[in-house]
């Protein structure tokens, strides 16, 4: 059974019953960091709440819908679990496919997914396909797949997914002790967005919570389709968690955004990685570059003056950033220095006499 996680801690506002059998690596119940230093350093008068999803099992927020729709393939009795990744999600679902007993097959853009990531499926022993093409291309693939009845999908066009990953939502207003006023987040396939929305709208109306953030998602310049209002046919960044062309949650999104007096707006791929470096060299907090995108959404807005004095602001950081080392070393600033070892020589490398 299953553990302490999202299912168990809020079963109440999911659809599962007393029989059911969880299957959990006990997400969630992730930090909620208050920033001192990059909030200083924006010279912004609000309060800053980093939402550090990259503690989750799998290193990200994925796990949350994971943990329900896996859950729910089991209770369905299928054989396999399936799904297109740009790399997060094939890793979470191979992981609690192993924790179930089930089969996983993840099809994933080729060449286009992070080495952590890849590492992660592997080793769960998923049955893991690249595919020449992109993620969009994958997940049409992936939908065709799921027309067998022994099979079931795990994007986030099941359902569960969503319901599990609203969890966010919830803990995000038990550790604020109420609703934030403004809630920034990285945009790809949109589920997140949605998924948050519905968790804080839930929690209002079960009267946990009184208010209502604004919902401030954040894509890629280069793929940012709900922006520009069209599919983007060939997405590129160095996201490449979010560089998805055709989001399979678009309209909720929107609804997201509109219903919140939010909006739904883009990031340049030089933004995100200023935004990757400034968080890990002023809050210590490592992310992959995607999960950057929200930071340089809070950056970019708060240059525009739309963050109130005085309010209270979370961002979802969405995943650890030692999915991808290589991106994570080519952004630093600081190079390794190799000397002889010797005293004299360490001391000139550190710069002191
Ligand atoms: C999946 C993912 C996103 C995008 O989330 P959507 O629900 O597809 O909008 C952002 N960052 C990371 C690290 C992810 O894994």
């Amino acid at each position: 059974m299953g553990g302490h996680g999202v299912i168990q801690r809020y079963r109440e506002f999911l659809p599962v019953s007393q029989d059911t059998c969880i299957i959990s690596l006990n997400e969630g119940n992730t930090p909620l960091i208050e920033s001192h230093n990059l909030v200083q350093a924006l010279g912004g008068g609000f309060r800053l709440f980093i939402k550090y999803e990259g503690l989750n099992p799998t290193a990200s927020f994925k796990d949350r819908g994971m943990t329900l729709a896996v859950t729910k393939a089991v209770e369905k009795d299928v054989r396999a679990i399936v799904c297109a990744s740009t790399g997060n999600t094939s890793a979470s679902a191979a992981a609690y496919a192993s924790r179930a007993g089930l089969t996983c097959v993840v099809l994933i853009p080729e060449g286009k997914i992070s080495y952590g990531k890849m590492a992660q499926a592997l080793i769960h022993g998923a049955k893991t396909i690249e595919v020449r093409g992109n993620f969009d291309e994958a997940l049409e693939l992936v939908r065709e797949l799921g027309l067998r009845d022994d099979i079931e999908i795990v994007n986030s066009i099941n359902p569960f997914r969503i319901q599990g990953q609203k969890t966010a939502a919830f803990e995000v207003c038990d550790d604020l002790g109420a609703s934030p006023d403004m809630h920034f987040l990285p945009v790809g396939n949109a589920g997140n967005i949605t998924s948050y929305w519905m968790g804080y709208k839930e929690y209002k109306d079960a009267e946990r919570i009184e208010s209502l953030p604004v919902m401030m998602g954040w894509q890629a310049e280069g793929a940012a389709p709900i922006v520009r209002g069209e599919i983007v046919d060939a997405p590129e960044t160095v996201a490449t968690a979010i560089r998805i062309g055709n989001p399979a949650s678009w309209q909720l999104a929107i609804e997201a955004s509109e219903e919140s007096s939010g909006a739904i707006d883009s990031v340049t791929d030089e933004e995100i990685l200023d935004a990757h470096r400034m968080l890990a060299r002023t809050e210590g907090v490592f992310v992959e570059p995607a999960s950057a995108a929200g930071i340089a959404g809070i950056v970019k807005s708060n240059a525009r003056g739309e963050i109130p004095q005085g309010s209270t602001v979370v961002v979802t950081v969405t995943g650890h950033g030692l999915k991808d080392p290589a991106i994570a070393i080519d952004n630093s600033a600081a190079r390794s220095v190799v000397v002889e070892p010797d005293l004299e020589s360490v001391l000139n490398a550190i710069g002191v006499q």
